[in-house]
């Protein structure tokens, strides 16, 4: 949709400043238990004070306070200025996790002289882009400690692993037919060679559980048990002719999650009380204890609600006059690709935030709804964009409908476009990170 308003040029050098950020966070975020330990680091150096589940809350007027539940999801809140009844919640939504592989409990396997690992596809990810890649191990492990047990983030950042494509040789038709994988005999991941008499599976097993144990610094021995995403090593970077791009693994959804932090951030004594929950197992569906479909955040948002002295009454009028906005990526049109899209709604890159819509309800986003987004993006002298998609492909969803139906709050969904999304590599625009934070600050601020 063209601007209503002439939008000032882009400041380049505040933009790519902020993007660098961004890449910088899903460098050092290759699980959502890391995306959300970096979050925390963040959010404590900007003043907030972590709350646990499990104990009496104390909430200062004013205060800036976060919750983790169950290692990979996230609430963090600013308490606002005004009375929750009067000016409700500002909510921004988005999801910790990305689709890949995840490694089983028992992974090692032994034969031909190789170690491998079996892993189980997380999500939707396009298989054929984790071929020939670096790739690594991230997430956490629980261990047997003096004390009792102990969980531990890991993250070895070095190529460990490998997925090698068949040589063209033996895959005649693979430019043609495209590459076909089986998620359960051609997905296993090479991890070393064994040595001569290794080729039991005790070989591969102690090998893994050897590198595990090195790397959380214990005794193999008291490796209890891991949740281990698969990883791309290869960093962030920046591309095109005027380095205008930006290429990563996970921009699906870790830009949403980094923009609802930053705009959180620079939300200084808002009159609203604000919100940015991060939710993990999104691309699995959400439904879980800590995911947008189990009660973390009506949960949270009951205790904000409770220390506020609200009675039902007040706490429904306070949630009438919240907004939720669900960020998640977009599909920015590719010209490749012409007849992917709908015409109408083919979606630039670096054209600013987009508002997705879909009659059907796997975006919430509704008229009045829509109009305030664009609303807060004209306050905030960004572009925006509009996107439905093609009505003869099923169209994705995200957390949107999930917290847009347990709340009852009006909601809207957005995200930044990208290219490639579910690739081992994905890529986006350096500018619509920067308008993504502006229009979501905007929000906050209203
Ligand atoms: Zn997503």
């Amino acid at each position: 949709m063209a601007p209503t308003k002439s939008q000032p040029a882009p400041d380049r050098t505040a933009a790519l400043e902020l993007a660098h950020e961004l890449l910088g966070f899903i460098d050092a975020s290759p699980s959502p238990w890391h995306a959300v330990a970096n979050a925390e680091a963040l959010l404590q150096k900007h003043g907030y004070t972590r709350l646990e589940e499990e104990d009496r809350w104390q909430l200062a007027a004013g205060g800036r306070y976060y919750v983790v539940r169950g290692g990979a999801s996230m609430i963090a809140f600013v308490l606002g200025s005004k009375p929750i009844a009067d000016a409700g919640f500002r909510i921004v939504g988005a999801h910790t996790d990305s689709p890949g592989f995840r490694v089983k409990p028992k992974a090692a396997l032994a034969g031909d002289g190789l170690a491998r690992l079996a892993v189980e596809v997380y999500g939707g990810p396009i298989l054929a882009t984790f071929t020939d890649r670096d790739l690594s191990l991230a997430g956490r492990v629980v261990l047997r400690t003096e004390a009792g047990q102990a969980t531990r983030l890991l993250n070895f950042q070095r190529p460990l692993l490998r997925l090698p494509n068949l040589a063209i040789h033996m895959n005649r038709d693979v430019n043609e037919q495209g590459l076909k994988l089986n998620k359960q005999t051609e997905l296993p991941l090479i991890l070393g060679q064994l040595g001569e008499g290794a080729g039991e599976g005790q070989g591969a097993e102690a090998l893994l559980r050897k590198l595990l144990a090195d790397a959380t610094h214990t005794k193999a021995a008291d490796l209890l048990s891991w949740e281990l995403a698969v990883y791309d090593v290869q960093k962030g970077s920046l591309w095109g002719a005027n380095e205008e791009f930006i290429a990563s693994r996970q921009l699906d959804n870790l830009a949403s999650c980094y923009a609802a932090l930053t705009a959180l951030i620079a939300t200084k004594q808002p009159a609203a009380t604000c919100v940015t929950a991060l939710f993990d197992h999104e691309e699995v569906g959400s439904e879980s204890a800590a995911g947008a479909g189990g009660s973390f955040i009506t949960d949270v948002l009951a205790r904000i609600s409770a220390h506020a002295k609200l009675d039902e009454e007040d706490r429904q009028r306070a949630m009438a006059r919240s907004f939720f906005i669900s960020a998640d990526m977009a599909h920015a049109y590719n010209p490749n690709f012409p007849n992917a899209y709908e015409p109408g709604h083919k979606v630039s890159v670096n054209g600013g935030p987009v508002i997705k819509t879909n009659a059907n309800q796997r975006y919430t986003t509704n008229a009045e709804t829509s109009a305030r987004f664009i609303g807060f993006c004209e306050k905030a002298g960004v572009p925006c964009q509009q996107y439905a998609h093609r009505s003869d492909l099923g169209c994705g969803s995200t957390i949107g409908p999930i917290v847009a139906s347990q709340l009852g709050v009006a909601s809207v969904d957005v995200g930044s476009p990208m290219w490639a999304m579910h690739s081992a590599r994905e890529s986006a625009g350096v500018h619509d990170h920067a308008y993504m934070i502006a229009a979501l600050a905007a929000a906050f601020g209203s």
